[in-house]
């Protein structure tokens, strides 16, 4: 089997997602760019290809089991193992004037929506790739949070945490957790979780308001290429361990 390595990045096609696939790519791993758009997956292909990076579509959208195995299948051809995944996918719902998400008047088919993407997304996806982690040497598992999934400092009256998101943020929370039990499931198997908060960043998600999507992909990349032995069950930005 090839020494090269394989990275599977949810929702590569443009944003946070797209940098750490380039990142990844200027490592040398070869990346799935995981879309669930077809031609916007080709054309993030194209534009890494482009930069030198090995790189193929995955046609994946993460709230479709379908869609989830099919692109297990595809990179099963593509060489059978795979050694990364980012579970970057991620949308945040609806929101009010500010970004307000007000508890007292959600919508649940947005709930649903959201939570489906950005948990149950998760877990659909991880557990059909984890046949093909487990033939890695090294598997490591990045799922991409934030910080306003931290009950810690949402709860703490003293600390700015920016708008009442009751859809988005508890999402981040419940995938906090999930990445919690990964970790202790997978606890002596040699495959490392973590959750990564990325900071507020300039894409599409938060109206280009934020740093750059190629500097917030760094804890990610970090995180994706962890040496055996490393953290697993963590939660951590640029600066370290966030509370949960
Ligand atoms: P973008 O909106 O720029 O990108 C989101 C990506 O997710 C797109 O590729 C989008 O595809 C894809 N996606 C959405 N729904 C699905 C789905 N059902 N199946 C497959 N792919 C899907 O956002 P960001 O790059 O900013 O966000 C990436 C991650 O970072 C998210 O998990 C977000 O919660 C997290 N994050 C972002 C922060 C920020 O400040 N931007 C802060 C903290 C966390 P398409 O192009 O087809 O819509």
């Amino acid at each position: 089997m090839s020494d090269t390595k394989t990275a599977l990045v949810t929702g590569a096609n443009k944003g946070l997602g797209y940098e750490i696939a380039a990142g990844l790519g200027a490592l040398g791993h070869r990346v799935a760019v995981g879309a669930r758009d077809g031609a916007r997956g080709e054309a993030a292909v194209k534009m890494l290809r482009a930069a030198g990076v090995d790189a193929f579509a995955v046609p994946l959208d993460v709230t479709s089991d379908r869609s989830v195995i099919q692109a297990a299948d595809l990179i099963e051809r593509q060489g059978g193992r795979l050694d990364v995944l980012v579970n970057n996918a991620g949308i945040s719902g609806e929101a009010g004037p500010g970004w307000v998400q007000d508890p007292t008047t959600l919508d649940l088919d947005v709930v649903r929506t959201v939570v489906d993407t950005n948990v149950y997304g998760v877990i659909r996806v991880t557990n059909a790739m984890l046949p093909l982690l487990r033939r890695s040497g090294a598997p490591r598992i990045v799922n991409i949070s934030s910080s306003v999934g931290s009950l810690t400092l949402q709860a703490d009256p003293n600390i700015e945490v920016g708008p009442i998101m009751a859809v988005y943020s508890p999402t981040k929370t419940y995938l906090n957790a999930v990445t919690v039990h990964y970790a202790r499931q997978f606890a002596g198997t040699g495959i490392l979780v973590n959750a990564a908060c990325p900071g507020l960043v300039a894409t599409d998600f938060t109206g280009f308001q934020g740093r750059p999507a190629k500097e917030a992909a760094a804890t990610a990349i970090r995180l994706a290429t962890l040496p055996d032995g490393g953290p697993t069950g963590s939660f951590v930005n640029d600066d370290g361990v966030i509370p949960w």
